[in-house]
């Protein structure tokens, strides 16, 4: 492979993007395999993100009552390894014979917690609210930038999740395309919307807040479930019950009540399935169409319990091995 090659491609039957990047040979993975033994902290690179030289610190936020860099409780850096390259110069698509492609600029940035062994599925309310806090602060920056034409937070757990430091962090990404399943996602809510007039989410969550069956969590303004069709076992979504298309716009209350629907969430998933790798990520409108008031934001939590096998990848039909009513069951204690 060139060894710079950073670029999103586009696949000419399907029309999704990928992202074809080579940046990723040098990069250290601090989990030997799947099995191996929890990294001391000595050896943890975001036990002092600053000796290990991760360069300009984008935003720090302190532990309560404290306010000097010493009691930093979170703080978000650039990727040090991206697999995008941090480019303000935006680019077309480009022709390439009978392909289409555009440069994988972007920016990529780390949100690391403090405690090195304090998941989610351990911390209190206060922390995931300093968590969000940060979200939605790098958020309205990278939304400033003209070529960013969607912001993803994610979040890896464990190395079935794809994570190569075992210390907990998220992740931003701000890319000039829109991702596939997003693009899927929005497709569908405007094909239900021009069909029926309504929200496809606010629909749903009507159903199934009558029916109660996926129900695993509920407060004032968030509804976590276990979606009618999971795309993996113990799948859990959460919507905000007002209708709103932009993660972006959640007010100070309503990121308590997110955060207090996380917490109870991520304990859940931690107690009940005895502490999985998980990957989490927040589908929301893409920042520059003001025009897609008809979708609706939403948390995806998968747990990774399970491997794909040939029927996952080769016909996209995942089998999820217990039922979404069963995980609800099971996760409303
Ligand atoms: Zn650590
Ligand atoms: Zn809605």
């Amino acid at each position: 492979m060139d060894k710079k090659l950073i670029e999103f491609r586009k696949d000419l039957v399907s029309g999704d993007w990928v992202l074809v990047s080579s940046t990723l040979q040098k990069k250290p993975v601090f989990f030997d395999h799947v099995d191996s033994k929890p990294l001391p902290k000595s050896k943890c690179p975001f036990e002092n993100p600053q000796k290990a030289s991760h360069g300009e610190v984008l935003l720090w936020l302190p532990k309560r009552g404290k306010n000097d860099f010493k009691n930093w409780w979170l703080q978000v850096l650039k990727n040090r390894y991206p697999v995008i390259e941090t480019n303000k110069v935006c680019s077309p698509v480009y022709k390439k014979n009978i392909f289409e492609f555009t440069p994988g600029s972007g920016f990529q940035e780390l949100v690391i917690m403090r405690d090195h062994g304090r998941h989610f599925g351990l911390m209190n309310k206060e922390e995931i609210e300093l968590i969000l806090e940060a979200y939605t602060i790098r958020y309205h920056a990278l939304c400033l930038e003209p070529c960013v034409e969607y912001i993803l937070i994610l979040h890896n757990a464990g190395p079935r999740a794809g994570a190569s430091v075992p210390h907990p962090h998220s992740q931003i990404f701000a890319i000039p395309i829109i991702p596939p399943d997003v693009s899927r996602s929005l497709v569908g809510a405007v094909n239900y919307f021009q069909k029926n007039r309504r929200c496809v989410h606010c629909d749903m969550l009507k159903w199934e807040t009558k029916k109660k069956e996926r129900i695993i969590y509920q407060n004032d303004s968030f509804t976590a479930l276990a979606p009618y069709a999971s795309k993996v076992a113990y799948e859990v979504r959460i919507f905000p019950k007002k209708h709103e298309a932009r993660f972006e716009m959640v007010d100070q209350e309503q990121k308590s009540d997110l955060a207090e629907a996380m917490r109870a969430v991520f304990s859940r998933i931690y107690k009940n399935l005895k502490n999985p790798d998980y990957n989490f990520f927040i589908h929301t409108a893409p920042p520059k169409e003001s025009g897609k008031s008809h979708y609706h934001w939403h948390m995806e939590i998968l747990p990774r319990v399970a491997v794909w096998g040939g029927l996952e990848l080769g016909a996209g039909i995942e089998v999820v091995k217990i039922s979404p009513e069963e995980t609800a069951k099971l996760l409303r204690k």
